[in-house]
């Protein structure tokens, strides 16, 4: 990467990176030299940098996650429900000293809404800042001074940014404060969903009762601009003999970045434009997006892509049928009609969205043994 910035400048304001660094150019250039130099870490670096004492201390990429990892998520997500549904109270007392902002700067039903019913479970305080006009931009603040601030306040941050180096961004400004807080990435840009890809995974495994070596993803849609596609299909690549399929129109196409990153861990990829109908035979599980159109484009979707009522039936016998949501055209509506159909997962997906969540904060605090723990003493 080259030293020199080129910023961008609205409104008398600096951006780099999709990022504001405020109304002075000494300043901006200043401060977004010292970032430069953090993401211009190795990757290797980076990870590290998000560990503390040993555990994940920032959930920002998919790549930091270890198979380790996923299972203790998985296991405290599994373990949480079945305590929260007998005896709410003993989750609730677990994080009620614990506060924080849920900081979303793009548009987020599920995941705002997930995460905010996650950390009520949790018994934690909890804000919220949805309009970037109502922070201190406006005043000439840099994005950096803001997070800043809110570092002193709060005990975790939960972000959610257009900006594909908002999550990088984020740790380094907690790295550089007095108060290191967690920033668990919500989704940053076009790359990286890691807490869906958790999610995900949950309930992929969940569906394959942990049986997960081997299995056939088939990604339909945007793959170049679905974060959450690229998310998951790196967690998947942690196993050995995964297949990934790729649908999609040129255009929309994985990028080679993260096509290399799967096949280098052992993940047979294969770029498809052909229509889905003659491959969904070969899926355990098809993955669905919508047409990412707010980063531009068309957002009209290619037929050839569209999931019909039919092909439920070609679909193998114990196989799934995902969609990170929200959806549009993209799945045929009458299926949305069918009572607990086995191989429609996206609504019970929504839900396991939640107890992820529920998991991954409790993990962040290192409250997640208690809750697996008390679970266990439960059932005997
Ligand atoms: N909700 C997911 C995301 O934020 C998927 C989508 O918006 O299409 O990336």
């Amino acid at each position: 990467m080259k030293n020199s910035i080129e910023f961008s400048e609205k409104e008398g304001g600096f951006y780099w990176g999709n990022i504001y660094w405020g109304k002075n150019k000494k300043v901006a250039e200043f401060d977004a030299k010292k970032f430069k130099e953090f993401i211009n870490q190795s990757p290797e670096e980076i990870k590290q940098a998000c560990y503390k004492e040993g555990r994940l201390n920032h959930i920002i990429r998919a790549e930091h996650f270890d198979l380790s990892f996923l299972e203790t998520i998985c296991e405290t997500a599994r373990a949480a429900r079945k305590v929260a549904k007998l005896e709410d109270k003993s989750i609730k007392k677990l994080l009620s000293s614990k506060s924080v902002l849920n900081f979303f700067a793009q548009p987020s039903q599920r995941t705002f809404l997930s995460f905010s019913l996650a950390e009520a479970h949790l018994g934690m305080r909890r804000e919220e800042v949805r309009d970037i006009r109502t922070s201190s931009f406006s005043k000439g603040e840099s994005e950096k001074d803001s997070l800043r601030t809110i570092s002193s306040y709060f005990d975790a941050l939960v972000c959610r940014n257009p900006s594909d180096i908002y999550d990088l961004f984020a740790v380094w400004v907690m790295k550089n404060s007095d108060r290191e807080i967690p920033v668990i990435n919500a989704g940053s840009g076009k790359r990286e969903h890691p807490t869906q890809g958790i999610l995900d995974y949950y309930t992929v495994r969940e569906s394959f009762k942990g049986e997960l070596e081997g299995r056939t993803f088939v990604y339909v849609g945007d793959c170049a601009r679905g974060r959450t596609v690229h998310s998951l299909a790196k967690i998947m690549a942690l196993h050995k003999g995964t297949e990934a399929y790729f649908i999609a129109p040129e255009e929309l196409q994985i990028d080679e970045e993260t096509e290399k990153y799967i096949v280098e861990r052992g993940t047979k990829v294969f770029k498809e434009t052909k229509p889905l109908k003659e491959l969904i035979n070969l899926a355990d599980v098809v993955y669905m997006t919508r047409i990412q159109d707010e980063h531009g484009g068309e957002g009209e979707y290619n037929q050839d892509y569209v999931f019909s009522l039919e092909m439920l039936e070609l679909m193998k016998e114990g196989s799934i049928l995902m969609h990170p949501m929200p959806k549009r055209d993209e799945i045929d509506p009458r299926i949305d009609y069918l009572k607990k159909h086995p191989k429609v997962m996206y609504w019970r997906q929504q839900r396991n969205g939640m107890w992820a969540r529920v998991a991954l904060l409790a993990y962040v605090f290192g409250v997640d043994e208690q809750i697996r723990k008390h679970y266990q003493r439960m059932k005997v």
